[in-house]
């Protein structure tokens, strides 16, 4: 059966516009994932008649309804009173979550007031979520042909209540299994993947085939409804060898959780090392490799080696390159990586050196220029980059294509 989906955020801050409504988003993501329509995305403030009103219309052209927010113990706490009463349903005092929530205080050394009971009224008769976050729990219950799923507002409780509790439940409904797999690709834009996959993508129904960018990246979703996973993994492997055969160049794994872990696996694989050199990146690189648990075994240190001086007196790049060449600079670039090798005895070390902003530096490079070098026993390469004009992503950029040059390398 074909479900339509109604999500409804409750809170007044959503309405003013003080906070962003993630939770929403975080929902549709997860009935997307599992196959089911959202139709509606309502927001509605603090109040009852409202969102009675709301859920009215929500019954009248969903048979999914979920809502985030208010589940709490302060006064303008009212999703569950409200929904129950619209579904003809009465709150029932639950022991065993009174216990749990007075658990919950002990364990934090903080005190419980009675209102915090309130958390223990649940409609009768509905299927309690867990929250394993925090003392409110959500609910399930089916009446009058819908489904009605309520879930906390704090985002960690909802993230953690949507995986653990909340996306099982709803699996059962949609009576359907759902696998994926993503494909990582870098260096490459969204729109160029989609020009190379669109008509390929649009003729699939199962599996499906879908694109998402991230800052710098793109990720391509295969998922495929079947009976098991084995079963599943057989579909999509011809899905992901066509993907290969388009932009294999530029795909990075599959199912791998980012550019330094592939690079990570590759280095172990191959027993190197790597060190690193860094300028605009202010130690990014660094911090994303040692992210990783077990990164000790490929990765021995940094140099942030942000002054010019630095750059000539640990990392020994000549001062004639520097006066020459100037601090960001292809030949630079070569030199930072080179003497980090050298300096933290490695088999490879990457080096960066650019512009991150706000203004041009004093030989004219425009913000975003950024040089990256990785040298190795035999070579040296360099790549030249403009990341825009926006510090952060100047640093996730550069960082992502640093990770991108050492995989390259190690994949030849
Ligand atoms: P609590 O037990 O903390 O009271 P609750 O379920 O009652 O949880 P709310 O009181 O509605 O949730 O919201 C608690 C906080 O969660 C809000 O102040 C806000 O910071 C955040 N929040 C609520 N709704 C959303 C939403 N839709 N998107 C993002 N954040 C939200």
């Amino acid at each position: 059966m074909e479900h339509k989906a109604e999500i409804i955020s409750v809170g007044t801050e959503l309405l003013l516009g003080n906070i962003v409504n993630t939770d929403a988003a975080d929902v549709a993501a997860a009935l997307s994932e599992l196959g089911i329509n959202t139709y509606y995305h309502t927001v509605v403030g603090d109040n009852p008649e409202r969102l009675k009103a709301a859920v009215e219309i929500a019954k009248s052209r969903a048979d999914i309804i979920i809502t985030t927010g208010g589940l709490g113990p302060t006064y303008d706490d009212l999703t569950k009173q409200t929904l129950a009463e619209a579904f003809g349903k009465k709150l029932i005092f639950h022991p065993d979550e009174a216990d749990k929530i007075r658990g919950y205080f002990e364990k934090m050394g903080r005190s419980m007031t009675d209102n915090n009971l309130q958390q223990a009224e649940l409609p009768e008769g509905c299927t309690i979520l867990d929250n394993s976050c925090g003392t409110a729990p959500g609910c399930a219950f089916e009446a009058e042909g819908c489904h009605v799923l309520m879930l906390p507002g704090p985002p960690r409780e909802l993230r953690a209540m949507l995986r653990g509790a909340a996306m099982p439940y709803l699996q059962k409904l949609s009576g359907q299994q759902l696998y994926s797999k993503n494909i990582r690709i870098f260096g490459m834009g969204e729109s160029a993947v989609e020009d190379k996959l669109r008509d390929y993508m649009n003729s699939l129904t199962n599996p499906t085939l879908a694109p998402y960018a991230l800052t710098g990246e793109v990720r391509l979703r295969v998922t495929a409804k079947a009976e098991s996973e084995a079963e599943a993994d057989e579909m999509m492997a011809p899905v992901i060898e066509k993907v290969y055969e388009a932009v294999g160049d530029y795909i990075y794994g599959v199912d791998v959780d980012s550019l330094e872990s592939a690079v990570f696996a590759l280095l172990k694989e191959r027993g190197l090392t790597m060190a690193c050199a860094e300028s605009c990146t202010g130690g990014l690189i660094a911090k994303r490799i040692t992210d990783l648990p077990g990164s000790s075994a490929v990765f021995r240190g940094g140099v942030v080696s942000y002054a010019t001086e630095v750059k000539a007196d640990v990392l020994g790049v000549p001062k004639d390159i520097l006066d020459e060449h100037g601090a960001v600079s292809e030949p630079t670039a070569r030199a930072m990586a080179e003497g980090a090798r050298k300096l933290m005895k490695t088999d490879i070390a990457v080096s960066t050196t650019g512009v991150a902003g706000p203004d041009k530096d004093e030989r004219g490079n425009e913000v975003g220029t950024v040089y990256i070098a990785v040298a190795t026993e035999g070579e040296t390469v360099c790549r030249k980059l403009h990341c825009g004009n926006d510090r952060e992503r100047v640093r996730t950029v550069a960082a992502h294509n640093a990770f991108d040059m050492i995989r390259r390398l190690l994949s030849k």
